[in-house]
């Protein structure tokens, strides 16, 4: 059975690593690999590739940024040949990039079975391009992993037959478990000067934070009371520095000593920065999940998260934008000792090998 694995942007290289680790146990299915290109530089891709053992795409789009609309019609373009060239039994998404149903909608078009990994979470926000993405892939899919128990409501909800889904777990804590003794070896604390539960960790990255300067300034607001008290690391996405760059915000964090900008860090760093940091802040989808496991605080900076498990966890609390929530969770984290986390079921480091012990059955390998 051949199966068509398909990543493009940072969050999909650490999510697949784990599933094309578990295909190492089934010899009745051939993987193919296919990168889209989405992300495609050092920092956000070959890093990752190297520090995660992922094998050499067997296939890469090539396709790079571009607007949205533009981005999905390239790799749909790029993608169609090489579904016609493969024949695959069926195709592997993950997560909700654009490659994701780009590629999605070209597999179920050409007759393939399509897998999505990371089924079911909802924001119920229209407006984050990552909620369509989710929506219509979860609309197309005939296998749907979930990593928790809100996906799986949600699905039903929207009619998807139960046969369809399947509760397995978490990918992308899979790949962190895997990794957590190797990212201690990291030295990015001591090359930074940075003592452990003595800093707090910053990503941004979401449009609806870092386009709008408006809304980026009163995140800004809260940070410059919290660098004061704390040192604040923010590895920086491109998307936010790039929109920096046009306005006078890039000047403002000039004057905030405590907040370091770095360029975005390594897989390994990353995780080091965040086991050890005494507070987290996010609009990332996966650091809100990694938090909850890693038992650090979480204060995403959102107004929803598609991963309500990681609020009952314990781990994480939704503050919005707004500088007063933020202070005032950010003044109660600091007034806690230690969490009490509450793990989510099946986020044990064996999801990637749950799916493919399903993919096995159901396609008889
Ligand atoms: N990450 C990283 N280096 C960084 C920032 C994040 O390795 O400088 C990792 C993080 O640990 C997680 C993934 O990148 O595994 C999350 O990616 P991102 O926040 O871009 O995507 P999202 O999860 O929001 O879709």
């Amino acid at each position: 059975m051949k199966i068509l694995n398909v990543v493009g942007a940072r969050p999909n290289f650490v999510k697949i690593a784990s599933i094309m680790s578990a295909y190492r146990n089934a010899p009745g299915i051939r993987p193919l690999l296919v990168h889209t290109g989405q992300h495609y530089d050092e920092a956000l891709s070959d890093l990752f590739f190297k520090q995660l053992d992922i094998p050499k795409p067997d296939i890469n789009l090539g396709v790079g940024s571009s607007s949205q609309a533009v981005q999905t019609a390239d790799i749909m373009k790029a993608f169609e040949p090489v579904m016609l060239q493969h024949k695959p039994d069926a195709v592997l998404v993950v997560g909700d990039v654009n490659s994701t149903i780009a590629c999605g909608q070209v597999a179920v078009k050409l007759g393939a079975k399509l897998i999505h990994v990371e089924a079911g979470l909802r924001s119920f926000d229209r407006t984050m391009p990552e909620e369509i993405n989710r929506v219509l892939t979860d609309a197309i899919s005939d296998f749907l992993f979930c990593t928790e128990q809100s996906g799986v409501d949600h699905l039903l909800h929207e009619g998807i037959q139960r046969g369809r889904i399947f509760l397995v777990g978490n990918v992308m804590i899979d790949t962190m478990l895997r990794h957590r003794a190797k990212a201690e070896t990291s030295r990015i604390l001591e090359m930074q000067g940075l003592k452990p539960r003595e800093y707090a960790v910053l990503t941004l990255h979401r449009p609806a934070n870092v386009d709008d300067p408006a809304i980026f300034g009163r995140i800004l607001d809260a940070l410059e009371h919290i660098q004061k008290d704390m040192r604040i690391i923010f590895p920086m996405h491109p998307r936010t520095r790039a929109n920096l760059a046009h306005s006078d915000l890039g000047k403002r964090i000039e004057t905030m000593p405590g907040l370091r900008i770095m360029e975005p860090v390594g897989y390994l760093d990353f995780l080091k920065l965040m086991t050890h940091a005494r507070v987290v802040l996010t609009d990332s989808g996966g650091v809100q999940e990694e938090t909850t496991i890693l038992q650090v605080p979480c204060l995403t900076l959102r107004d929803n998260t598609e991963r309500p498990a990681t609020v009952d966890s314990g781990a994480n609390q939704v503050v919005g934008r707004d500088p007063v929530k933020i202070l005032t969770a950010y003044r109660r984290v600091m007034d806690q000792q230690r969490l009490t986390i509450r793990t989510p079921p099946f986020w044990d480091g064996r999801a990637a090998e749950r799916i493919v012990r399903i993919l096995c059955e159901r396609f008889n390998v």
